[in-house]
């Protein structure tokens, strides 16, 4: 064989490849096609950003930034206040997101049970309001899934307050071991899986990374 020849046929298999590719992502392009066209409905969606790796909060302040990046409106709920203020609330604060944290509040090391249920509490309550304002686009409720599982906040209330929310209201949940009530609730769960963490290796909090 030639040169040329062999030149020829490694053309021809090229192009047979493109062809075959060109099929594929047409028959994946009808099949998307056909799942945008059928999801037609539009309202407020409950997400739940759940799991032990990193990326929970972060992700529900993402959305927040986006909505907002769109003229939407936002508010903050933080149901454990660390020992640093978190980097999104000053660039969130001066786009004219609310913010409510939590005062004298939970943190891992308060350890004084009924302070910590009425801390919970006190911010519910307005966590609550902002479920029932309807001029509140989107409302992320930072580290709420720990309120419930010690029983700080109820459950069913939780559930009410999120099931009567305006209809077009997103709500967005984040914190390790979610509800199964609330999960099952919801419109959009992720589960982040921690592989490693940095932390792990000795390597403390990175100002702009962690907080
Ligand atoms: P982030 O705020 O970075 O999105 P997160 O909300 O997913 O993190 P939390 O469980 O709320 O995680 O923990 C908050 C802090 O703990 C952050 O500083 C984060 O970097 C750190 N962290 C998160 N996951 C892990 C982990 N698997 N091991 C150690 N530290 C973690
Ligand atoms: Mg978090």
């Amino acid at each position: 064989m030639t040169d040329n020849n062999s030149a020829n046929d490694s053309e021809k298999n090229l192009d047979q490849k493109n062809a075959q590719h060109k099929k594929r992502m047409q028959a994946v392009k009808e099949k998307v096609d056909q799942r945008i066209d059928s999801a037609q409905e539009e309202r407020g969606l409950i997400i739940v950003i759940t799991g032990n790796g990193k990326g929970k909060s972060t992700s529900g302040f993402g959305t927040v930034a986006r909505a907002v990046g769109h003229g939407l409106k936002a508010a903050v709920i933080q149901y454990i206040k660390g020992t640093w203020a978190c980097g999104e609330r000053s660039l969130l604060e001066n786009a004219g997101v609310g913010f409510e944290v939590m005062g004298t509040g939970f943190t891992w090391n308060t350890q004084d049970k009924t302070q910590d249920i009425a801390a919970a509490q006190q911010v519910w309550l307005k966590n609550k309001k902002l479920l029932q304002d309807e001029s509140i686009d989107v409302v992320l409720m930072d580290e709420l899934t720990y309120m419930v599982a010690y029983k700080y906040i109820e459950l069913d209330e939780v559930l009410e307050a999120l099931k009567n929310r305006p209809v077009n209201q997103h709500a967005i949940i984040t914190g390790r071991g979610c509800h199964r009530a609330i999960i099952d609730l919801a419109d959009t769960v992720s589960e982040v899986q921690s592989i490693k963490h940095a932390f792990d290796n000795g390597i403390k909090a990175q100002k702009g990374i962690d907080w």
